[in-house]
């Protein structure tokens, strides 16, 4: 029968109210430990005195002011472990656990002040030596309850556990496998904060049970101080998990996240401790300014889940692990139960006091317990609709199956399962794939903008070079009969009809250096062009493209090699040139990976890419260099000759 006024009662009368009830408050019971044998020797006097089962008075050495704290239970030095079981209210929490809630114990208090011993009994005396029963604390006492509770149920229920601690800001697995190394705590809409990877261990009796805590207490930090002699270094987290489906019913989750339905977690806090009180050094010290920090954040947490303006606002829950891993139980949808220790010792009273405090503003922390089930009752329509055809479709694809021929009745079930996981499998490389695909896509877009960038600056130095280019064959071959200038930005302007006459008439066309359209003044008429093309004399028999294009630099008279004598490849070269010149503008459209190779050679198409520019732009470079050479070897016959630097000079 449960106590009138017990934790245990006001919690149950407070869920009874229905799974989306109001509010619950955290509860919280206190548990003052009795004095040490060395406080005894120290002649340290007792400061706290219960009055009743639920109110502690705190009576300050040389007679201060009586202070009076008042909680879900108060235990004094003189409770013993089943005592402290029975009176905290962690059956409740258990029951609840069992019907899909999730449910948080944690001790809390000031270093050497019981919680250690409160939830796990006294460290242990040797390696493998188990703690006598009658020491034993909540969580030992619990297991054997809830396996009791679970034998009697007659419904399957498969159980499962995790053991973690947070050490210097990380989270380590007291039960893996190999060494525990890091593990990253997660965040997901559904399970809020999780710590990824973690292992789960399935148990099916009291024994396995009692074996994982044993080996999770022998991997945790502790070292001893001033105040404790087995002083427990990290936060110690141990999770029942509790669903009421067989392992086979169960519906494949990501193997990296925790299971779900009920949960039991015990959190053992490592203590706050003052360093010059403890006396830690080194790394004794780290680890208490760790510990602090993140009592600290959890402290804060409290305050602002107190403040009824500030708790629709943003919790800081994400200022520590501990926090993280605790949001749930202090601010979520979880039952939660603090047991907060306390040192009887005149010594200890400044963090008593503050324990104290602690202890009663989280009392006022209020959570909202929420049954899986009103969960899953929340959810969208389309949802349920979605989730309806898929239990329909598995019904009739076990039927179907159930009616082929097999021979062995498990078949059927073991094909299902493995249409799941394959179904599954296939469902987890798609993503992959496609995650691949949107990474590669992203580089080739990336690629194409970087070439795209370096088309254009190529095109425009092309351009630069084709104008400078021009200017310099124009001012080599200044003379009479020249048209007159182009009004392009020249200046002295080239004439538009500087470009071939051997071609069509640029009459027709735009001036490839202005790009405006060219006008007649601008061009030499068009049967004065016909004469110069087809005429064999005026040619000098040679075939147009043999010839030399107005822009060739003159023969001058004492010269070796008149442009008459030149080579072929010489004209051949120039004349590339001057297909080049006369081709429509590159357009920076080029795909960075080309489908299949051009054709033709690249050097002599426009808008081919990057490549055919630069080549291009070499082309134009040897042009200029060769002009300039000769330029410097052969001055011009033209009177008034210039200087290489004047010709080439770009404007
Ligand atoms: P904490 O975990 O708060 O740092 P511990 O649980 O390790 O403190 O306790 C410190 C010491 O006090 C241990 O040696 C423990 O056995 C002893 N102790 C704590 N509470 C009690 C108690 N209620 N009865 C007897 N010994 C206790
Ligand atoms: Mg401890």
């Amino acid at each position: 029968m449960e106590e009138r006024g017990s934790p245990d009662g006001d919690l149950a009368r407070s869920l009874e109210q229905g799974p989306e009830g109001p509010e619950t408050p955290i509860q919280v019971v206190l548990r003052v430990r009795p004095m040490s044998a060395a406080e005894l020797r120290r002649g340290q006097q007792s400061v706290l005195h219960c009055s009743g089962t639920r109110t502690l008075q705190v009576s300050p050495p040389g007679g201060g002011p009586e202070v009076a704290f008042r909680f879900g239970a108060v235990l004094d030095a003189a409770r013993t472990q089943e005592d402290v079981f029975r009176a905290c209210g962690v059956r409740r929490l258990g029951e609840l656990a069992l019907r899909g809630f999730s449910c948080t114990v944690f001790t809390f208090g000031q270093t050497g002040s019981g919680k250690t011993y409160t939830l796990t009994g006294p460290p242990p005396q040797g390696e493998g030596v188990p703690v006598p029963p009658s020491l034993a604390g909540i969580m030992q006492r619990t297991f054997a309850w809830l396996l009791d509770r679970v034998q009697h149920l007659g419904a399957p229920v498969t159980l499962r556990a995790s053991y973690l601690e947070i050490y210097n800001e990380q989270v380590r697995d007291l039960l893996s496998l190999g060494s525990p190394r890091p593990l990253p705590v997660r965040w997901n809409k559904t399970q809020g904060f999780y710590v990824e990877q973690l292992r789960v261990v399935e148990f099916r009796s009291l024994e396995a049970l009692m074996e994982l805590l044993q080996t999770g207490l022998s991997r945790r930090r502790s070292s001893a101080h001033t105040l404790n002699q087995a002083s427990s270094r990290s936060h110690a987290l141990l999770t029942l998990y509790i669903s009421h489906q067989t392992a086979q019913q169960m519906p494949p989750v990501d193997p990296g996240t925790p299971p779900v339905g009920g949960k039991l977690c015990f959190v053992d806090l490592a203590g706050s401790e003052k360093v010059a009180a403890t006396g830690s050094r080194g790394e004794l010290m780290l680890e208490a300014n760790s510990i602090n920090r993140s009592l600290l954040a959890l402290g804060h947490c409290i305050s602002l889940l107190l403040d009824p303006q500030r708790k629709q606002s943003h919790i800081p829950f994400r200022d520590s692990k501990l926090t993280k891993l605790l949001a749930d139980s202090l601010g979520g949808r979880g039952v939660t139960l603090m047991v907060a220790c306390v040192s009887p010792s005149a010594q200890c009273l400044p963090e008593t006091l503050s324990t104290l405090r602690y202890a009663s503003r989280a009392q006022r922390v209020t959570t909202r317990p929420q049954n899986p089930k009103s969960a899953v009752a929340k959810q969208p329509q389309r949802l349920e609709t979605e989730m309806l055809q898929l239990q329909e479709e598995n019904r009739r694809l076990q039927f179907q199956l159930d009616q082929m021929d097999c021979k062995a009745s498990g078949l059927s079930g073991a094909r299902v399962a493995w249409a799941q996981r394959n179904l599954y499998g296939m469902l987890q490389e798609f993503m992959l794939e496609n995650e691949r695909l949107r990474k590669e896509k992203s580089q080739l877009q990336n690629s194409q903008d970087l070439a795209r960038n370096e088309q254009r600056i190529l095109a425009q130095q092309v351009h630069a070079l084709e104008r400078r280019l021009l200017s310099a064959s124009y001012r080599h071959q200044q003379g009479p009969g020249l048209t007159p200038p182009c009004p392009c930005l020249m200046a002295p302007a080239p004439p538009c009809h500087a470009l071939p006459p051997v071609y069509s008439c640029p009459c027709c066309r735009i001036c490839p250096l202005c790009r405006v359209p060219l006008a007649h003044w601008a061009c030499l008429p068009r049967e004065h062009h016909l004469p110069q093309v087809l005429d064999p004399e005026a040619s000098g028999g040679r075939p147009p493209s043999a010839r030399p294009p107005p822009w060739a630099p003159p023969c001058s008279p004492g010269s070796a090699k008149c442009p008459r004598e030149r080579s072929h490849s010489d004209w051949t070269q120039t004349r590339v040139l001057a297909e080049m010149l006369m081709e429509e503008e590159v357009v920076p459209s080029a795909p960075p990976m080309p489908v299949r190779p051009p054709k033709t050679s690249p050097g002599l198409r426009g808008g081919a890419g990057v490549p055919n520019l630069a080549q291009r732009l070499e082309a134009l470079r040897d042009q200029i260099g060769s002009s300039l050479r000769r330029g410097r070897s052969q001055p011009p016959c033209s009177e008034g000759a210039r200087s290489p630097g004047q010709v080439l000079s770009p404007r």
